[in-house]
């Protein structure tokens, strides 16, 4: 793969920064990252993957586009309530994008759906609002052994973590939460959440995405992100591999 002289001067920023260089960028190019979750946290995370040049976006999501959905999805105008979210994020991307190819799933993860939203995919990224997708897309992606990254909001705290469980030393998702089915999701409709944060939390994911793809830096797997918005206090943690963990323990 060579790079246009449109596309060198698109990506300059990323390619002069030798920890990327224009290989970083032809693999960003040929990287294919799977979203669940066009909302909150989507909306920043498509944004910097559509402009990093990531070459396909799948992304999926099943809502429609609702007027209180404004306050944080920046995705979305306010001509657009009552649209599909993935279609709008879709033509987000193409307005913002011409080098990058969205697949479109305007449904719902589950049991069904998932092994072709996982097939051929490098990364994915969760972005949903419930606690059985998450498990459930968790699992799929350490099956297939695809690097998850995985961020959540709730009021004024943001989480974030990177998951590659297949590996000797590195936690997976259910070695973080636990396994237990009736744990109750925090939706934004019943809590609120400030719009900023998913920003915030929408744009790490991004960054982490691409430091998987590239990779950069040191290696964030494992690690988790805690971002407490009332005390302006971030915190890393490293997440020990739980040796009885269902899903990846031996
Ligand atoms: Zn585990």
């Amino acid at each position: 793969m060579t790079l246009t002289d449109a596309q060198l001067e698109r990506y300059a920023r990323h390619i002069v920064l030798k920890e990327i260089g224009g290989d970083g960028q032809k693999k960003l190019r040929s990287a294919t990252v799977a979203i669940v979750g066009a909302g909150g946290i989507g909306s920043p995370l498509i944004q910097y993957l559509a402009a990093a040049g990531v070459g396909t976006l799948r992304i999926a999501d099943d809502d429609m586009i609702a007027l209180s959905n404004l306050q944080r999805q920046t995705l979305y105008a306010t001509d657009t309530v009552g649209m599909p979210k993935v279609a709008e994020a879709a033509k987000a991307v193409a307005r913002l994008n011409p080098d990058c190819a969205v697949e479109m799933i305007a449904q719902r993860i589950d049991t069904s759906t998932v092994d072709a939203f996982l097939d051929g995919a490098d990364i994915v990224v969760d972005g949903s609002d419930n606690f059985e997708t998450r498990l459930l897309v968790a699992d799929a992606a350490l099956e297939r052994r695809i690097p998850l990254v995985s961020a959540a909001i709730g009021q004024f705290e943001g989480q974030l973590g990177v998951f590659r469980g297949w590996e000797a030393d590195k936690p997976c998702y259910r070695c973080f939460v636990g396994s237990d089915p009736d744990r109750p999701d925090a939706s934004c409709a019943d809590q609120g959440v400030l719009g900023a944060l998913a920003g915030i939390m929408g744009s790490i994911a991004a960054m982490e995405t691409i430091r998987q793809t590239v990779p950069f830096g040191e290696d964030s797997a494992g690690k988790l992100l805690l971002f407490d918005a009332l005390a302006l206090r971030v915190r890393t943690l490293t997440l020990p591999k739980d040796p009885g963990c269902p899903s990846c323990g031996v």
